[in-house]
C-alpha cells in the first residue's frame, strides 16, 4: 500500500525527495512589500502595513476590526483575559489541540477543562459541553461555577481541528444559554467558513496564526478579530503595552504586553492575504485528489469537511481503521519522503 500510495503522491508532486506538511508560498507581491518596509524604515513596532493588515484581514473576516499580534498564542492570551477569564478560573476546551490553546488558559492562571471532540469534526463537541455543564455547572451570582471543583467556568475554547470548522453555531447558543463567552481558536482556520460566515467570527473574538506552517504566513504573528469595537480597542490597548495615546509622554494605565506584530511581518502578511483565494483553491484541488485516491481505501478514512460547511484544508488528515497500524504509517511514509505526523498529545 506504501508503494502505490508513494506513487500517488508524486504524481501530484513531482518527484521530490522531500514532500513537507505543508509549505509557505510567496508568488506574490511579498518581496516587493517587503523591501518598501525595509526602505522605509518602519520595520518595527509602528508603521503602515500593521494598520492595513488589520484592515484588509478585517475586510475578508467581514468584521469592523481585526488587532495584529506578535503570534497566535499571544493573541489567544489576550483574547482569553478580554473575555474576563481570571487566575483560578476554568476555561472549557479540547484535549485534540496544538498545546498553544492550553498555554493561553494557563498564562491566565486559569485551569482547561479538557472535554471531547466530535468524531466528524475533530472540534470540541456542544453534545459533551451540554452535558458537562448540565450535570456539573450551577448559575450562581457571580457567573457559573463548577459544583465539584468550586471553581468559575470563565470561557469557552473551542478549536477549528485542521481548518475544519466544529459545531460553533451550536456551542455559541450554549455559551449564550449560560452566560459563558466563547472564544474561538481559529488559529488554522483562515479561509474556513461554517455555513457562510467565518471561523473565528461566531464567537466573542477569534484568534488566527500566522505562523509559517499556517494558510498564509507572515513569519511569526496572529490576529484578534471581533464584532464588538469595544473590544477590539481594548484588544489593541493590551497588546500595545496599554499605552495612553499622548505625542511624548509615556503614561501606561495598566500592565500591558508588547505583543505587536511587527511592520515588516505585516508587510508579508498584507501579500500573503492577497494570496489567500489562491491558496485555499489549491489546497482544496490537493484535498479533493485525496479524498477521491482514499476514497477506495480500506485501512483509513480521509477526514472532510463537515456538512454545510468548507475547509481550508489547511492540513490534510487520515483517520486510521486499526491505531495499531499508527508506527507504522508514520514511520514508512516518513522513510519515503513523504512528511506525516501524528495528531497532538
Ligand atoms: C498555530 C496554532 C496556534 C498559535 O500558534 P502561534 O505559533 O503562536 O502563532 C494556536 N492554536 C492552534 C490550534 C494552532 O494550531
Amino acid at each position: 500500500m506504501y508503494d502505490e500510495l508513494t506513487a500517488f503522491i508524486q504524481s501530484w508532486f513531482g518527484t521530490r525527495n522531500f514532500i513537507p506538511l505543508h509549505e509557505p508560498r510567496f508568488s506574490g507581491r511579498e518581496r516587493e512589500y517587503v523591501l518598501d518596509a525595509i526602505d522605509s524604515t518602519f520595520v518595527s513596532s509602528v508603521g503602515a502595513y500593521v494598520d492595513r493588515f488589520e484592515a484588509e484581514l478585517a475586510a475578508w473576516l467581514d468584521v469592523p476590526r481585526t488587532v495584529a499580534a506578535v503570534n497566535g498564542t499571544a493573541a489567544l492570551q489576550v483574547a482569553l483575559r478580554l473575555a474576563g477569564v481570571k487566575p483560578d478560573d476554568e476555561v472549557i476546551t479540547q484535549p485534540l489541540t496544538f498545546v498553544a490553546t492550553a498555554n493561553a488558559i494557563a498564562y491566565n492562571g486559569a485551569h482547561p477543562v479538557f472535554l471531547d471532540v466530535d468524531r466528524d469534526t475533530l472540534g470540541l463537541s456542544p453534545l459533551a459541553v451540554n452535558n458537562f455543564l448540565t450535570g456539573h455547572a450551577e448559575l450562581r451570582e457571580k457567573g457559573v461555577f463548577n459544583r465539584r471543583t468550586g471553581k468559575r467556568i470563565a470561557a469557552i475554547l473551542p478549536m477549528h481541528t485542521f481548518g475544519h470548522p466544529c459545531r460553533i453555531e451550536q456551542l455559541c447558543v450554549l455559551g449564550k444559554e449560560w452566560g459563558i463567552p466563547v472564544v474561538e481558536d481559529a488559529a488554522e482556520a483562515l479561509g474556513s467558513r461554517a455555513g457562510t460566515r467565518h471561523c473565528g467570527t461566531f464567537g466573542l473574538m477569534g484568534v488566527y496564526s500566522f505562523n509559517g506552517n499556517k494558510t498564509i504566513t507572515c513569519g511569526g504573528g496572529g490576529a484578534i478579530s471581533s464584532a464588538e469595537v469595544e473590544l477590539a480597542a481594548r484588544a489593541k490597548h493590551l497588546t500595545t503595552t496599554a499605552k495612553v495615546p499622548h505625542p511624548w509622554a509615556f503614561v501606561h494605565d495598566e500592565v500591558g504586553y508588547n505583543f505587536r506584530m511587527p511592520n515588516l511581518n505585516a508587510a508579508l502578511a498584507c501579500a500573503q492575504l492577497e494570496r489567500l483565494p489562491a491558496l485555499l483553491a489549491d489546497k482544496r484541488l490537493l484535498a479533493e485528489a485525496y479524498r477521491e485516491y482514499f476514497s477506495g481505501c480500506d485501512w483509513c478514512d480521509f477526514l472532510r469537511e463537515p456538512e454545510g460547511c468548507t475547509s481550508n484544508y489547511w492540513l490534510n488528515t487520515v483517520i486510521l481503521r486499526d491505531p495499531g497500524l499508527r508506527n507504522e504509517v508514520l514511520e514508512e511514509t516518513n522513510r519515503r519522503g513523504i512528511m506525516t505526523r501524528p495528531i497532538w498529545c
